[in-house]
């Protein structure tokens, strides 16, 4: 019998909710799709081909262009983001796109856009997907759905050195700034803001390890996949 779910993982910016998925997505043999690449890879297409804000608003053919993939680098065991055939993992994680993200992320025509392609990539299910409106917006109907948190001070430290690993040297404070302001504006605006769905599970990470995280999100993965083996 087939019962690949869907995980839908939201949460604050930079509270790893992408490990957990990417590891949830491993142990499961499911696909990994993290949704904020793909807002921030529109970002960098509108950054580079000048395209102010409120053009896109107006005027969805803009976006028209943009084609997002993800491609699985074995080696790294990770999924990189391509813009228009193009590897952008490294670009897009860069502040000048953290600033310009979240505005973009606000604009009506763009989240449309985005949440089409999301919910067709996980249309026969067996995906784990990580942002900010996937068990409200893009899959409500997600048979798991978890809520990641995190003190904004610890989120900003393990940004600090996840980009420093990176190679991207950037400062402490000019991060937890980013983190406040992102957080601040995706959960006020009008369209798709962060919210928790009524029927997910929060987990708040302040001081847990990833290796807890990973076996307990794991433990209520294979709990609904084995209560719908049941049905
Ligand atoms: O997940 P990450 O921090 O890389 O996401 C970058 C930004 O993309 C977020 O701050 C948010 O503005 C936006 N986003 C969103 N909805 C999602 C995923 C990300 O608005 N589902």
């Amino acid at each position: 019998m087939d019962n690949k779910i869907i995980i839908a993982i939201d949460g604050h910016s930079s509270c790893g909710k992408g490990t957990l998925a990417k590891n949830l997505a491993k142990e499961l043999g499911y696909l990994f799709i993290d949704s904020g690449a793909m807002y921030r890879a529109v970002t960098l297409y509108l950054l580079r081909n000048n395209i102010p804000l409120e053009e896109v608003a107006e005027d969805p053919a803009l976006l028209g262009n943009i084609k997002i993939t993800f491609v699985y680098d074995a080696e790294k065991s990770f999924y990189e983001t391509y813009l228009n055939g193009e590897n952008v993992e490294k670009e897009i994680r860069s502040m000048e796109v953290s600033r310009r993200v979240s505005p973009v992320s606000a604009i009506r025509t763009v989240r449309l856009f985005l949440v089409a392609q999301q919910q067709n990539i996980g249309a026969n299910r067996g995906v784990v997907m990580d942002g900010r409106d996937i068990g409200t917006v893009v899959f409500p109907d997600a048979e798991l759905k978890i809520f990641m948190t995190a003190s904004a001070e610890i989120r900003a430290k393990r940004r600090y050195e996840e980009l420093q690993k990176k190679g991207i040297h950037v400062n402490y404070q000019e991060v937890l700034h980013n983190i406040r302001e992102r957080d601040h504006i995706d959960s006020t605006r009008d369209e798709s803001p962060l919210a928790k769905a009524e029927d997910a599970i929060t987990l708040d990470n302040s001081a847990m390890s990833k290796d807890v995280q990973a076996r307990l999100a794991l433990q209520w993965a294979r709990g609904v996949i084995k209560s719908l083996a049941h049905q």
